[in-house]
């Protein structure tokens, strides 16, 4: 596989982070950790707790968030390849309430984006590489085999819950939610420091983030948005009042063959990686929705991103295309500071 390119948001992301959180570093309520989960870096600031509170509080979101990453991996053995195999074998199979959430708000998030956000996807998703495997002599999946996985339309409208039980009525449906389930693991993670008195932190991973509060010092949560197309920032971005800011690129994990590049967020109309956008980033106050917003954006592309953004109920959103042009929603203008 291509060499990711999300370190290098998360550096950027990291920088504008300690920008803030940095000149605050010595006092001794402002704790970080860093661990390794959803195949990123996982940076947490929280500051306005005890030494103390701050190492439980750590130790309890780690174990959440390593939790979460286990049981929703797109393609390792856990809950989701549970799911993944009932479907395929056409068995009904027992769900947790979180599941069931999420499932149902997928559902939501794929018919509001017209159907461009579709975690159900997950076979197409495989077939072009993306689910583990190596790079080694990669080379484009059939197109027959694409063709018939997209004619047979797997939506997560095929999907049916009912009292913790879900089934599928396609057995061609894999659940991939790898555009989402960060979103959804990460607000939970925020909650559950919140609960615990946390009113100030900041969750990034990889460049997606959560905020709670402010950073120290009373100001808000200013971040850095890296450049998709070359080293460093393209944008400062201003968060108020808990906003996540998810970030989706074409540029972040890719195949390569032939000379060209495959993306890893794929077009559920035609089963093909997108083209056209390099970058979308949302800030919104739900993080899921922001996760699975970036990724519909990237799929919309340049001529449709505006209208799906507002289908999905996205006021503030930023897209940068393939040629390095950025788009700015008109409540996103006067969030963001660009560079250059
Ligand atoms: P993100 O980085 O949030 O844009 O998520 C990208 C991941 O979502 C990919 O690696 C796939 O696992 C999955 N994915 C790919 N295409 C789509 C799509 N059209 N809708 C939903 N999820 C997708
Ligand atoms: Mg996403």
């Amino acid at each position: 596989m291509a060499m990711s390119r999300r370190t290098f948001i998360n550096t950027c992301l990291g920088l504008g982070v300690i920008a803030v959180a940095g000149r605050q570093a010595a006092r001794a309520d402002v704790h970080r950790e860093r661990w390794y989960l959803f195949g990123t870096l996982v940076d947490v600031t929280i500051s306005g707790v005890s030494h103390s509170d701050a190492r439980s509080m750590l130790a309890a979101l780690s174990t959440e968030l390593q939790r979460r990453n286990r049981d929703w991996h797109p393609w390792k053995p856990g809950v989701m390849r549970d799911i993944n195999n009932a479907i395929a074998s056409r068995a009904p199979i027992r769900v947790d309430r979180h599941m069931a959430h999420m499932l149902e708000h997928v559902r939501q998030l794929h018919q509001a984006s017209d159907g461009l956000f579709n975690p159900a996807i997950g076979r197409v998703v495989a077939h072009w590489g993306f689910h583990g495997g190596t790079a080694d002599g990669w080379h484009t999946p059939r197109r027959d085999v694409i063709d018939r996985l997209i004619a047979s339309r797997p939506s997560p409208m095929d999907l049916q819950l009912s009292r913790g039980w879900l089934r599928s009525t396609n057995p061609d449906v894999q659940i991939d939610l790898g555009g989402y389930a960060k979103g959804y693991a990460i607000d939970l993670g925020r909650r559950l420091i919140a609960e615990q008195g946390v009113e100030h932190a900041l969750i990034n991973a990889g460049g997606d983030l959560v905020t709670l509060g402010s950073a120290p010092q009373g100001v808000p949560w200013n971040v850095a948005i890296r450049h998709p197309q070359r080293a460093g920032r393209i944008a400062w971005l201003t968060t108020v009042g808990g906003e996540a800011v998810f970030t989706s690129g074409s540029y972040e994990r890719f195949r390569e063959s032939g000379g060209r590049r495959y993306p890893h967020i794929i077009d559920p109309r035609s089963g093909e990686p997108v083209r056209g956008i390099a970058s979308a980033t949302v800030v919104h106050a739900d993080p899921a929705l922001a996760d699975a917003a970036a990724t519909a954006l990237v799929v919309a592309g340049p001529g449709r991103w505006r209208d799906v953004a507002d289908r999905l109920d996205v006021d503030l959103a930023m897209v940068v295309d393939d040629r390095g042009r950025v788009s700015l929603t008109p409540a996103m203008h006067d969030r963001v500071r660009l560079d250059g």
